[in-house]
């Protein structure tokens, strides 16, 4: 009897054991870095600037910030050099990574036709949603567009074609679990853009983004100015601007991170 007392607490402790580990592993964080386009796919260009070269600058030092101040954090990036990876590959990365947040980060432009576009400022972070003017449609038509490098992305995007609007009412019932998050993430991430790194206002929005509907996380996409804008193309490729714009982004994880503990 005492025997069996002593090896039932024996199996009580072994399965108890591994409760304070479990604990440690719940806190930890993971981040998906995603620096939009890159290789053959350059993005926008314009006023001597590429958005693949911006949007992986921001991305690697914001995840050098992650790494060095916030403890419990992995930080897994999509890409972290110039090679090129379809909107499908991103979403396997963060998909495998189990990542507890997806942060895509690109660079905004507009049409060259477009006569405001050495105007045309500030930052906009989007969440996962049907479009609700025009504008919002044409930023993920631009962002979707990458899917076309591909030759069989009719297939492949379970008949997905950027070109169409009818396309992007799929995306209206996705990701709803995880939304709110998203659109705390995104508030965040805008107040901080704006706030830390002196980028106009150009609020948050929704639209139907390919990359934020294939991730089964939060998932946010980073519109971080205009590189159509001699202005803000400059601050972009400045050290200083890369530097502020990975700091809105870090104090923006920081602050979502303690609101899930
Ligand atoms: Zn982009």
């Amino acid at each position: 009897m005492r025997n069996f007392f002593f090896r039932s607490l024996l199996a009580l402790s072994l399965i108890a054991s591994p409760l304070p580990n479990m604990r440690a592993v719940a806190t930890d964080f993971t981040i998906v870095l995603d620096p939009g386009h890159g290789g053959k796919d350059h993005g926008a260009i314009d006023n001597s600037a590429r958005e693949k070269d911006i949007n992986l600058s921001v991305a690697r030092r914001l995840g050098e910030k992650l790494k060095k101040k916030l403890k419990g954090v992995k930080v897994v990036y999509t890409r972290d050099d110039d090679t090129f990876l379809s909107l499908q590959e991103r979403a396997a990365v963060a998909n495998e990574s189990k990542g507890d947040l997806f942060v895509s980060i690109h660079t905004n432009s507009v049409d060259e036709k477009n006569k405001n576009r050495k105007n045309v400022a500030g930052a906009s972070v989007y969440v996962l949603g049907l479009h609700k003017d025009g504008n919002n449609m044409e930023v993920a038509r631009r962002e979707n567009s990458v899917i076309e490098y591909e030759k069989d992305f009719k297939t492949k995007y379970s008949g997905f074609d950027p070109l169409r609007d009818e396309s992007y009412i799929i995306f209206e019932m996705a990701q709803k679990s995880n939304l709110s998050r998203s659109f705390s993430f995104a508030e965040k991430a805008q107040k901080h853009l704006v706030g830390v790194a002196g980028r106009k206002d150009r609020g948050v929005h929704q639209a139907g983004f390919w990359v934020l509907w294939a991730t089964c996380m939060p998932a946010v996409l980073v519109e971080l100015d205009f590189i159509c804008n001699p202005e803000s193309a400059a601050f972009m490729t400045s050290e200083e601007g890369v530097d502020s714009m990975a700091d809105a982004i870090f104090k923006a994880v920081k602050e979502y991170r303690e609101e899930c503990e």
